[in-house]
């Protein structure tokens, strides 16, 4: 035939011979030799496109491959592990009592996906003979001789999703690792990376485990649930649609709830009795096939009624404490906090997105460790919704918002409240972690008074000229700033007096910030909030006199950095970091995270232990703006906050085993009413006081590298013999001023 004529030439002649031909030939064959062309066309391009597709395909795998760090994974199927494969949240109870063994650790939370999951472990031993060859048959009919990937199926898989279907394809050892991870992307490149990951985690699997420590664990963990009821392993679902125990299955049933497994929702014997029946005579002829049971049986099993109970009230159950998992509510503001630092934990270990972090946290049996305070956690809850400590802005309407941070000096977070009214929601919008606010004046310490002092540009009792700097603004025009609040009455209520460097932090004047910025440039003290003390939220907008030195930030800050970067004045200048988890723990017993010990030394020593006693002097001085939030047994060091217009106060208290804060604003920046004045600092102690009171130390131990002396009141410096007015103040061993002349 002409097309085996021209099929048989060789290539570079194709085409001359092909014209030659036609010339000779009828319209009937010209025809026939244009349609073989065609279908030759269309043959190469098929075969290009998949050789290109094979390629694509190859090469994405085969750098996906090597990419894939885990390749030696594998998945723990002890029963442990699997039957309990609820992560708990923990905290270790600093009272602990060896003799007590509940006083170790306090179970906290389950983490648990669904607390109406019914499961009931049972061993392989005991699940009929039957029922194990009905699930062979119905899912993986060479699982006994496999190596824990059916490849002919495993490729028919993968093709089908990459066409964008979903197909099963999964041998049961693969089935049993989707189950325990939890991981169940189906389509795409997100499908493709979790099938390579199954073919190694069970290649693996199977090297550790024989088949029937996988059969247990796989006839364990399916899921058979019927979409009411979240139904998992046999036991539970013998129970459920039959009202038995799995050992009383028959070789009919044992064929239905292996016929349910492939899509229990719409395959099960209860809500799908025609489907299942298809499907259940399906798995029966399978299990004649494979020889596991004889023409007999099937005869009798195929004609066999099926007796469906559908029993809402049967009794399996997950292996957790009921009366504590029926009670556990409501997540609190701690526990969501918790949740989501566990699930960057554990996407940060093993490399994976923060969605599938989140499913293994859920499904992974991890033991979560985390630094809260449970008493502390509850006392500032309740101090928190009881109106009478916000009395003076307490308005019916329930609209003022208030937030509550407490942070221990290593960073570990104790006690977090989001908002003043009941929580009422899983995960629920908290200001202290997740609201911008304006700090208002907190920002000073940290924006400028520790880092001058840390370069010895002040002393604790520097004299500062209390009169405005000159700085360009938008129009280019030169103004005087900052205005100081309402002190004296006029225009910019500046003083021009010298004022003493912790007498203008106590009296909150604006000016000796601004100076201070302007002698180490809005930049630096950009810098040091953002790199040193790991403000989060600033942007570049921020690199500006106003952000840096009253807190008139582009996008506000977190409670939590704010709070978390004043640990400093209570540690001797280190910036650790703001956690909740302290330490993940795997089902194997392996630490997965824990938290580093490591910090910044943001300031020095001296410095922080100078600007500690410069903040106890907001508390304790009569004109000093924290001064309502002053406690009898216990020393504390604060800063009060308040944004333009009052939308926003804010109080940052230091005491010697604490780091707390509290906000309270509207959330459309309203003025805060002041009508009926309540320090934001006697807030501040209506909720901490008495925790603060109680701490285990009551004072700041003072260290070697700082100097207690009097100065003189006259001049700042340190007190000469002929002073005759003289203060207590702190220095720097590294920068003591000079000592006074006495000529004054
Ligand atoms: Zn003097």
């Amino acid at each position: 035939m002409d097309n085996n004529n021209i099929a048989s030439n060789k290539p570079k002649r194709k085409t001359t011979q092909i014209k030659k031909v036609k010339k000779k030939r009828s319209t009937g064959a010209v025809i026939a030799i244009r349609s073989a062309k065609v279908i030759g066309t269309l043959l190469l391009s098929l075969f290009l496109i998949i050789v290109i597709t094979g390629s694509i395909f190859v090469t994405v795998l085969t750098i996906y491959v090597l990419n894939f760090a885990n390749v030696d994974e594998t998945i723990t199927l002890d029963r442990a592990v699997v039957s309990s494969n609820i992560s708990k949240f923990l905290y270790e109870n600093p009272n602990y009592d060896a003799d007590d063994p509940d006083s170790e650790e306090y179970l906290l939370y389950y983490a648990l996906k669904n607390p109406g999951r019914k499961a009931q472990w049972i061993d392989l031993e005991e699940i009929p003979q039957h029922v194990q060859d009905a699930y062979i048959a119905a899912e993986d009919e060479r699982f006994m001789q496999h190596d824990g990937v059916d490849f002919l199926r495993t490729f028919s898989a993968i093709a089908n999703t990459l066409l964008g279907r979903t197909q099963g394809g999964s041998t049961i050892t693969m089935q049993t690792i989707k189950n325990i991870t939890g991981e169940d992307e189906q389509r795409g490149v997100e499908g493709i990376e979790r099938k390579i990951k199954e073919i190694f985690r069970a290649i693996n699997t199977e090297k550790v485990y024989t088949k029937e420590d996988i059969l247990q664990c796989y006839l364990n963990i399916i899921g058979l649930g019927d979409g009411q009821q979240d139904i998992v392993g046999v036991q539970a679902a013998a129970n459920y649609y039959f009202g038995k125990d799995v050992t009383e299955l028959d070789i009919a049933e044992a064929a239905a709830l292996a016929a349910t497994t492939k899509s229990p929702a719409t395959l099960n014997p209860l809500n799908s009795a025609e489907e299942n029946k298809y499907r259940k005579e399906w798995v029966l002829g399978k299990m004649l096939e494979l020889g596991s049971i004889t023409d007999a049986e099937y005869v009798h099993a195929l004609n066999e009624e099926l007796k469906i109970t559908g029993d809402p009230e049967f009794q399996s159950r997950t292996d957790v404490d009921e009366e504590e998992l029926n009670n556990q509510g409501l997540t609190d503001w701690f526990m969501d906090e918790a949740i989501d630092e566990a699930a960057l934990r554990i996407s940060e270990k093993k490399g994976i997105s923060l969605t599938d972090a989140r499913a293994e946290l859920y499904n992974g049996g991890y033991d979560i460790y985390t630094s809260v305070d449970i008493n502390m956690q509850k006392k500032i809850e309740k101090e928190m919704q009881d109106p009478s400590n916000f009395q003076a802005y307490y308005l019916a309407d329930d609209e003022l918002l208030s937030c509550f941070i407490c942070i221990d000096y290593e960073g570990n977070v104790k006690a977090v409240v989001g908002k003043r009214t009941e929580k009422k929601d899983w995960d629920e919008f908290n200001i202290a972690t997740d609201g911008t606010r304006s700090p208002g004046s907190c920002i000073k310490p940290i924006g400028s008074y520790a880092p001058a002092m840390d370069q010895d540009l002040i002393t604790y009792s520097s004299l500062i000229n209390d009169k405005p700097i000159e700085i360009t603004d938008e129009e280019g025009q030169k103004m005087k700033w900052p205005v100081n609040y309402s002190e004296y009455g006029d225009d910019g209520n500046w003083s021009y007096n010298d004022i003493f460097a912790w007498q203008m932090l106590a009296r909150s004047l604006n000016t000796a910030p601004a100076q201070l910025v302007e002698k180490m440039t809005p930049a630096y003290c950009y810098n040091f909030l953002k790199e040193k003390l790991d403000v989060s939220t600033l942007t570049e907008d921020d690199i500006n006199y106003s952000p840096v030195t009253v807190g008139g930030l582009s996008q506000g800050l977190h409670l939590q950095d704010l709070v978390g970067a004043y640990m400093i004045f209570g540690n001797g200048g280190k910036k650790y970091e703001v956690t909740y988890v302290t330490k993940i723990v795997d089902s194997n017993d392996e630490i997965v995270y824990e938290k580093s010990d490591g910090y910044k030394q943001a300031i020095s020593e001296s410095t922080a232990y100078v600007m500690n006693k410069m903040m106890q002097k907001v508390i304790t001085e009569s004109n000093g703006t924290g001064r309502y939030a002053k406690l009898n047994k216990t020393v504390l060091a604060g800063k009060t906050g308040t944004s333009s217009e009052w939308k926003d106060l804010s109080f940052v208290g230091v005491t010697p085993d604490y780091v707390s804060g509290v906000w309270i604003g509207y959330e459309l920046l309203e003025k805060i009413p002041t009508t009926q004045y309540q320090n934001i600092g006697a807030i501040w102690k209506n909720i901490f006081g008495d925790i603060a009171e109680t701490e285990p130390h009551h004072d700041f131990t003072m260290p070697e590298t700082v100097v207690q002396a009097k100065y003189c009141t006259k001049t700042g410096l340190l007190a000469g013999n002929s002073c005759t007015s003289t203060d207590i103040g702190y220095y720097k061993q590294t920068n003591v001023p000079a000592t006074c002349s006495g000529w004054h």
